[in-house]
């Protein structure tokens, strides 16, 4: 902030232009087009440093889930920061707060899910993950059993196993990706793949790639099956209804383990605590990160079902597995007082019963817009699919482009919006008002006005 108050924008460009290597960043536009900076938050509010305030429709990056600048998470961080700024959780060593924090997420969880691994983010999670499954089917006399079957398009985060368990192909293109024992079936995107088929019909077709693909390769040489509830980096991706429970149906005689990786739907953003819930997956393992400390601090964690933890409670061996800031305290302390929050204010009640469904009103009242082709909501996830005609699915020529003029032409207008090529991605912080939200649909028809 002192660089801010002495540094006129261009001035913090070129700065930052010059010795900073930004993640999911072209570097040459970067030099020419400068970053947005950023300098303040409040509520679902940004200011940047021309003083110009902008709504985060994107809660950072899905995971600010109570809204930026609250002072009680710094008040209770610095608090722990006195008291123990860190110590290990390693070779059994623990304290205080990550004791709490472990009592409040099993409290918070669905009932058999009592046990926490911690790390720092979701790509962490992932890679505890697949070490953890591969180590699982160890212990139980199955070393056959590496394989992990995961989808295209979905995103695990950015870490070698994170990469190699996602589906984004332009990922897999840098540093030789994925790793071998991960196999990728097709993604319930009805929109884009969907052909003639019903979304129901079509929800079937494409758990059944699941089935297929366990018949090819064999069920004792499959580990998992991963997947997001809702793909969301994929392009907010809501499978049919027909999607999970035909899943269900498919791991039902067979001995594989399920894991949602609730990274971004964990915490409240579907309108429960977990989108495992809302779904009905009952997973063996869940991944969490991001909306756990609403941002305020890294940190994430693989929730484990008792059905698993008891197997691994009585193998009488150690996985050598963690990290220095697995159950850091003030990272402990900053998502106790996060999860307090969100429990005394009735954030997950205010996304079922006010949030979410003004959100999904403000998408419908979009829906007749000549650009859109679909607009569809989940909690208070949401994607709107640009098209050159709204009475096909069929794409713009230049894929991507248009997305990214709406984007551009949304920040003008003072609101986050991301493009995952032509579709435009709301998420906003779990505490929108409904007048914010108001504001926020008023908002985007203007961007879409403008942008076609
Ligand atoms: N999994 C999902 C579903 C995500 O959306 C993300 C991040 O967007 C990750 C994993 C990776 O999390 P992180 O960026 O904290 O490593």
């Amino acid at each position: 902030s002192e660089l801010s108050n002495t540094y006129p924008t261009d001035a913090l460009q070129a700065l930052d232009a010059s010795h900073h290597l930004h993640p999911f960043t072209d570097h040459g536009s970067l030099r020419q087009e400068g970053s947005r900076v950023i300098v303040k938050g409040d509520g679902v509010w940004l200011t940047d440093s021309d003083g110009k305030r902008i709504m985060d429709g994107m809660a950072g990056l899905w995971n600010v889930q109570i809204g930026h600048g609250r002072t009680e998470i710094a008040d209770a961080v610095a608090a722990q920061m006195r008291e123990l700024s860190y110590y290990n959780t390693f070779f059994k060593t623990t304290h205080p707060p990550v004791i709490a924090l472990s009592e409040m997420i099993a409290k918070l969880a669905p009932d058999p899910y009592n046990q926490m691994f911690y790390v720092s983010s979701g790509s962490e999670a992932n890679d505890t993950v697949l070490r953890l499954v591969r180590y699982f089917w160890d212990i139980k006399g199955k070393p056959n059993k590496k394989t992990i079957i995961t989808r295209w398009n979905a995103y695990h985060g950015s870490t070698v196993a994170g990469t190699s368990l996602g589906g984004m192909k332009a990922m897999h293109a840098q540093g030789d990706l994925p790793i071998p024992g991960i196999h990728h079936i097709d993604q319930p995107y009805w929109f884009d793949e969907g052909g003639d088929m019903s979304p129901d019909e079509f929800g079937i077709a494409a758990a059944r790639k699941l089935e297929e693909a366990i018949d090819r390769i064999g069920e004792d040489k499959i580990a998992a099956f991963m997947a997001e509830p809702i793909q969301g980096a994929g392009g907010v991706i809501i499978p049919p209804e027909t999607y999970w429970p035909e899943v269900k149906r498919i791991l039902a005689d067979r001995d594989i383990l399920l894991i949602a990786d609730e990274v971004i739907s964990g915490f409240g953003r579907l309108g429960e605590w977990f989108g495992s819930t809302v779904y009905n997956i009952e997973p063996d393992l869940i991944a969490v990160a991001k909306g756990m400390t609403s941002g305020y601090l890294p940190m994430g964690g693989v929730l484990v079902h008792d059905r698993v933890a008891d197997v691994l409670e009585h193998t009488g061996s150690e996985f050598f597995h963690g990290y220095t800031y697995s159950g850091h305290p003030a990272c402990a302390a900053a998502a106790i007082a996060n999860l307090q929050i969100m429990q005394d204010e009735g954030v997950v009640e205010h996304v079922r019963d006010v949030a979410a469904p003004g959100f999904a009103k403000m998408f419908a009242s979009l829906a007749d817009h000549p650009l859109v082709g679909e607009a569809r909501t989940k909690g208070l996830l949401g994607a709107i699919e640009l098209v050159p005609n709204k009475d096909s699915r069929d794409r713009f020529a230049n894929y991507g482009d248009v997305g990214t003029i709406c984007r551009d032409i949304s920040f003008q207008h003072g609101l986050v919006m991301r493009a995952v090529r032509d579709s435009m991605i709301l998420s906003p912080p779990l505490v929108i008002t409904p007048d914010e939200l108001e504001w926020m649909g008023a908002t985007v028809g203007k961007v879409l006005d403008e942008t076609g």
